[in-house]
C-alpha cells in the first residue's frame, strides 16, 4: 500500500536513529547486491575476453537541475548493469547540508519521496518542516559512495559539469575524478575560455596528483561551438561525439556540421594541419540526463554511454583508461574487441540474433600534393569481425557501427543502435595510438586552493 507523505512524517524524525541507520544501509546493498548479480547473471563473461566496463560521464540531480535525488538516479544506472558513473552537477560537488522542499508541482514530490522510501526503506528519507514546508536533504556524496560503491562491481566517479559561456557561446565542460567544485573561468575568448576551464581541471589534478579527464560537452548546443575549437583544444583532447540531451543538435543543421562531422574535420585539422598540439581528439557518448522518471523525455538515461577496457572497477583506472583512448562511444551496440593486428584495424562486435550490424571506416587519406584531405567512409562491412587494412596513407581511421535495431530510448526518432570507435593512426606512422602519458600535460594556471 503507497504510503503519504503525513505518514512518512509520523513514522520518522528529522534525523535516523543510529540502529535505523544501520538497517538501511543493510537494506541499500541487498538491493543493490541484488542487481549486480542479476545484472553478472545475464552476461557471463569469458574469462580470457577484455573487461569492458560500462558508464556514464553526464547526469544531473536534484542538486543543480535534474528532477530526481542523487540517490534514486545512481539506482537507475545500476540496476541497469553499469559499473560507474559520474554524478555531473552544474559547478558544484554533492557536499554539505542540502534541504529541497518537498511539494507537489515542484520538482521534488511527494510521491518521488514515497519512491524513496520504497527502494531504500521507510526510515532512508530525512525529513524535516521549516517555515511551513516539508523538506528532504539531499545524500552528499560520500554517502552515496557508502552506500552504492562496491568492489570490482560498481564505482561512483566525482565529478562536476564546470558550466561556463563567452558571450553567448555555451562552455560546458565535465571534470572527472574531481572531488572539489571546479570554478569556471571566463577569459578573453571562446578559445582561451574552453582552454582555461581545461587547464584548472588538468592544474586540479597534477595539484592532487590523481589521474583526472575533461571532456568539452555538446559543441553544437545553442550553436555555441564549431570544428575550430575542437581542432584547437591542447592537452584535454574529448569531447561528446553524442549527448543525449535533445536540444543540444548532435545532427547536422543546414550547412552546420554534425558533432560527428565535427570530429573529422577537427581530426585533419589537427593531425594534418597541427591545430592544438596536433594529437588525436576522443569522441564519448553520454546522457546528460536530467529527466530521471520518463523514458521518452528531453534527457532520459540510457540515451548513451561509454564502454572503457578496464580491469579494475576504480577510478583512477578508468580514467586511466580513457586517457588511453581505450574506450569506445556507444548507444546500444557493444564492442567485443578493438585492436590493431598484423597492419589492420579489426573491431569485434557483440552481436545479437536477428541483428545486422554495418561498419563504416572513416578516415582521411594524405593527399600526394599535401593538401588537407577530407575525411570519408574509406570501407564498409557488413562483417564480424569488421576488418580494415591500413595502406599506410591515412591520417587516422576510425570505426561506427549501425545496427538494424531502434534504439529503445531514442534522442531522435528512427535512431538505431550504434557504436563509435576511437580514431587510429596507421601503425609505424609516429605515435600511432600510444598514449603520451596517463596525466594530462598541460601548462598550469595556479591551482585553486579554496573549494568554494
Ligand atoms: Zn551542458
Ligand atoms: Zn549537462
Amino acid at each position: 500500500m503507497p504510503r503519504t507523505l503525513a505518514t512518512l512524517l509520523l513514522a520518522m524524525t528529522a534525523s535516523v536513529p543510529a540502529a535505523a541507520a544501520f538497517h538501511v544501509q543493510d537494506s541499500v546493498q541487498d538491493s543493490v547486491q541484488d542487481s549486480v548479480q542479476d545484472s553478472v547473471q545475464d552476461s557471463p563473461q569469458d574469462a580470457t575476453a577484455p573487461r569492458w566496463l560500462r558508464g556514464n560521464t553526464h547526469t544531473h540531480t536534484l542538486w543543480s537541475d535534474g528532477d530526481a535525488p542523487p540517490e534514486t538516479v545512481i539506482a537507475w544506472y545500476v540496476d541497469h548493469g553499469y559499473e560507474f558513473l559520474v554524478l555531473s552537477d552544474h559547478n558544484l560537488l554533492q557536499k554539505g547540508d542540502r534541504w529541497f522542499d518537498v511539494a507537489e508541482g515542484g520538482r521534488l514530490t511527494p510521491a518521488k519521496v514515497e519512491a524513496v522510501a520504497e527502494r531504500f526503506g521507510e526510515a532512508f528519507p530525512e525529513l524535516r518542516e521549516q517555515d511551513g514546508r516539508t523538506q528532504m536533504r539531499l545524500r552528499r556524496l560520500d554517502e552515496l559512495q557508502a552506500m552504492f560503491d562496491r568492489p570490482d562491481e560498481f564505482a561512483l566517479i566525482p565529478g562536476e559539469e564546470v558550466t561556463g559561456s563567452f558571450r553567448l557561446a555555451q562552455i560546458h565542460v565535465n571534470a572527472l575524478n574531481v572531488d572539489e567544485t571546479i570554478d569556471p573561468i571566463r577569459a578573453e575568448s571562446v578559445q582561451a575560455t574552453i582552454q582555461a576551464n581545461l587547464d584548472a581541471i588538468a592544474a586540479w589534478g597534477r595539484a592532487k596528483g590523481r589521474p583526472v579527464l575533461a571532456h568539452l560537452n555538446h559543441p553544437n548546443f545553442r550553436k555555441s561551438l564549431g570544428y575550430r575549437q575542437l581542432a584547437e583544444m591542447r592537452g584535454e583532447r574529448f569531447f561528446e561525439v553524442y549527448n543525449g540531451h535533445r536540444s543540444v543538435e548532435n545532427e547536422r543543421v543546414g550547412d552546420r556540421p554534425s558533432t560527428e562531422e565535427m570530429w573529422d574535420l577537427a581530426l585533419v585539422a589537427r593531425l594534418h594541419g597541427g591545430a592544438g598540439d596536433g594529437e588525436l581528439l576522443y569522441g564519448l557518448a553520454t546522457d546528460d540526463a536530467h529527466d530521471h522518471y520518463e523514458t521518452d523525455a528531453v534527457s532520459v538515461p540510457g540515451r548513451g554511454w561509454v564502454m572503457v577496457r578496464c580491469d579494475a572497477v576504480d577510478p583512477d583506472e578508468i580514467v586511466r583508461a580513457m586517457r588511453r583512448g581505450d574506450f569506445h562511444a556507444s548507444s546500444g551496440v557493444g564492442l567485443e574487441d578493438v585492436r590493431i593486428e598484423d597492419g589492420r584495424l579489426v573491431v569485434d562486435i557483440d552481436t545479437d540474433e536477428g541483428v545486422a550490424y554495418r561498419t563504416e571506416f572513416i578516415g582521411a587519406v594524405r593527399s600526394e600534393d599535401g593538401e588537407a584531405p577530407v575525411a570519408e567512409v574509406l570501407a564498409s562491412t557488413e562483417a564480424d569481425p569488421a576488418v580494415y587494412r591500413f595502406t599506410g596513407k591515412e591520417l587516422y581511421v576510425r570505426a561506427r557501427v549501425t545496427s538494424s535495431r531502434p534504439h529503445p530510448r531514442p534522442y531522435a526518432k528512427g535512431d538505431l543502435e550504434m557504436a563509435w570507435t576511437q580514431p587510429v593512426r596507421p601503425p609505424g606512422t609516429g605515435d600511432d595510438d600510444t598514449p603520451r602519458s596517463d596525466t594530462p600535460p598541460t601548462i598550469d594556471p595556479e591551482p585553486s586552493e579554496s573549494d568554494r
